[in-house]
């Protein structure tokens, strides 16, 4: 019997754990990722509840422990940069943390010996269904044939933009947005964090497995959800106005910033649809149901989506649309358990509305 091709955009964390399991299940499994290699992302993610199973079954529990970042805790500062509290490592670090980009290549390598072919620097252009099948065209590559396409390719995801349409009526802002980067440990913390919360903005910075470096996130409250789509000078032009007049460490870390070579800014935003699927095509993580950052449940999210994806096919035995369905009833109360808090975080932090603004 042949074997069914699958196709997934997005070499993350949802594209490569679907792509484990359906390798498992007798799929042909290629992984098209528009990046030129793995991302390099400097912050660290968690792991709550299931997701636990997912690492065990994936068989990289014990590898990803060891990567743990331990963090012991976080210290609140006030305005002055003066302590005001505590809060237990817990709160940002889940029961286990480690650096996004640690797990990213522990998915890619143990799929890539599993046979799992990845096709890097491309992005699928356009896609055609028919009677058996998808027409995949790409960017750069040559057209190829796929019976099923997945995209776990984030937010702005392109096979949910060619599937069902403009970002923007998808799209929902929390009202806040940030920038990360990393700079050297200058204040010697040893996995701790320090979080200021002054107004519309916070500062937070941690050293974790890498100890001479430090983490820095600076987020504020924006009604402009699509700065993450513009230039780093004008990314770095609102930092600066939101955090302009601060004391404590705020110029120190903008001056930071403008040389950090590992900036990135993004959006709190989150990802409604109706459906997450369409003929041979679904979505998972980010790209269908993102939660937004704030929630720190996206990575559980994105594993748990995949595992549940595969599941669904392996028991329809190729029926795809009873998959589809089946994978959606069993995932949405999960997914909209967590889009909750990630909204009731984000109001907690800058006054976002309670369903979020579209954009
Ligand atoms: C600042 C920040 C902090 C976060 N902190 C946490 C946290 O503490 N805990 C937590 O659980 N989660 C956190 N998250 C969320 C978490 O990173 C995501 O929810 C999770 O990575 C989702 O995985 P994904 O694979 O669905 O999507 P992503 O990780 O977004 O990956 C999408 C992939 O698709 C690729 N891609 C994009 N377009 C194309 C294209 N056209 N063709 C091919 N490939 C494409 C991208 O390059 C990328 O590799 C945070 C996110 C951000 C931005």
């Amino acid at each position: 019997m042949t074997k069914t091709k699958a196709l997934i955009s997005g070499a993350s964390v949802a594209g490569p754990a679907l792509a484990y399991f359906l390798h498992r299940e007798g799929y042909d499994v290629t992984v098209v990722e528009r990046a030129s290699g793995l991302r390099d992302t400097g912050y660290a993610v968690d792991f709550r509840g299931e997701a636990f199973d997912v690492l065990e079954e994936l068989g990289i529990l014990a590898e990803v422990r060891e990567h743990d970042t331990k963090m012991r805790g976080t210290t609140l500062v006030d305005e002055r940069g003066e302590e005001a509290g505590r809060l237990p490592a817990e709160v940002f670090a889940g029961e286990l943390e480690v650096s996004k980009r640690v797990l990213t290549r522990i998915l890619h390598r143990i799929t890539v010996d599993a046979g799992v072919e990845y096709v890097f620097d491309d992005s699928i252009s356009s896609l055609t269904e028919h009677g058996s099948g998808v027409t995949v065209e790409f960017e750069r590559g040559a057209t190829r044939e796929f019976g099923l396409v997945f995209g776990a390719d984030g937010l702005y995801s392109k096979v949910r933009q060619l599937t069902f349409g403009p970002h923007a009526d998808k799209l929902r802002h929390l009202g806040m947005s940030g920038v990360g980067f990393s700079t050297a440990n200058y204040l010697g913390l040893d996995r701790r964090g320090m979080l200021q919360h002054v107004k519309d903005t916070a500062i937070y910075l941690f050293s974790g497995e890498e100890a001479d470096r430090l983490t820095v996130s600076l987020s504020f409250a924006t009604a402009s959800p699509a700065l993450d789509r513009r230039d780093r000078h004008e990314q770095e032009q609102a930092v600066r106005a939101a955090f302009a007049g601060h004391v404590w460490e705020a110029p120190r870390l903008l001056e930071a910033m403008s040389e950090a070579d590992d900036f990135y800014f993004s959006s709190a935003c989150q990802v409604h649809m109706d459906r997450w699927s369409h003929g041979r095509v679904a979505l998972l993580g980010d790209a269908g149901y993102c939660a937004a950052p704030t929630s720190g449940m996206g990575t559980s999210q994105a594993l748990i989506g995949a595992r549940a994806l595969a599941r669904h096919l392996a028991a329809a035995n190729g029926d795809h649309a009873t998959a589809f369905a089946g994978y959606e009833a069993e995932l949405r109360p999960y997914v909209a358990e967590n889009q909750a808090k990630g909204r009731e975080a984000a109001a907690t932090f800058g006054g976002a509305a309670p369903e979020g603004s579209d954009m």
